[in-house]
């Protein structure tokens, strides 16, 4: 699996990028930074979106996507948007509802829209990638996702604090290539975290604990607030744990 990171970052600061990964060129997970980061013609690859909640710093840019499809002329195929439906249905209240910005579900016919909000109930396959949703703790309904094609297995936690569901399913993965586990404050930050469902770096090594094999498959710590984005990586640095490898926006893997 091909990996492009264009943003990995828990907001956005001069230098950080919000939350956008785009597999194998045409999936595209999350929507944090995707307009500023791909050319029109790679826009235009894009196939499907995936969506683990509805948190302006991962959906932002499924709002200048759209503009950028609906006036590239291209005739561009209408792109199915994956989430829970109560996610989806926050997109279309509350963004996508003619005052935020256009109800691009419709546009520019409800025969031919831009975009097409589909639930996603447990797994589905895209192409050659088969991906399944997990609830995870975080807002309501969020989803972390398994990605896996022949090869084997990706795991993206999404924003979640402390979590079950999504380690019982890791811990029955064959082939487990690649963990992205998200980390948005530092230790002594842990009550911050806590009430907003996230993880410190305390946290990390706890859910950690709970994976039971894979030892050396490597996690890729991201989502880290840019503002204690040093901090957090000099704690990382101190565990002395080569397996976490703090992710950097820009950067391109092979799975
Ligand atoms: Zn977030
Ligand atoms: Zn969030």
């Amino acid at each position: 699996m091909k990996i492009r990171v264009l943003g990995c970052d828990g907001g956005e600061l001069k230098g950080y990028f919000p939350v956008a990964f785009l597999i194998n060129d045409h999936l595209l997970f999350e929507a944090g930074s995707v307009t500023s980061k791909l050319s029109l013609q790679e826009q235009l690859k894009i196939k499907e979106i995936i969506i683990s909640h509805s948190h302006l710093d991962h959906i932002k840019d499924l709002c200048f996507l759209a503009d950028n499809l609906f006036l590239s002329g291209a005739g561009h195929p209408t792109i199915p948007i994956y989430s829970s439906e109560a996610i989806l249905t926050d997109l279309k209240k509350n963004i996508f509802n003619g005052i935020i910005w256009p109800d691009v579900t419709k546009i520019p016919s409800l025969e031919h829209p831009l975009y097409q909000l589909r639930s996603i109930k447990s797994t589905l396959t895209l192409s050659e990638l088969k991906v399944e949703a997990i609830a995870v703790t975080h807002s309501h309904a969020a989803l972390g996702y398994i990605i896996s094609d022949k090869k084997g297995a990706i795991v993206f936690s999404g924003d979640t604090g402390p979590t079950e569901e999504l380690w019982e399913k890791v811990n029955t993965l064959k082939n487990l290539k690649a963990l992205f586990l998200e980390v948005s404050f530092p230790s002594g930050l842990a009550d911050i975290a806590w009430a907003s469902r996230h993880l410190s770096v305390e946290t990390v090594i706890r859910e950690i604990k709970k994976i039971k094999h894979h030892p050396t498959v490597p996690i890729y710590l991201y989502h880290l607030k840019p503002v204690y984005a040093q901090k957090i990586q000099a704690e990382i640095k101190k565990l002395h744990m080569p397996r976490l490898k703090i992710l950097k926006s820009g950067s391109l893997l092979h799975v």
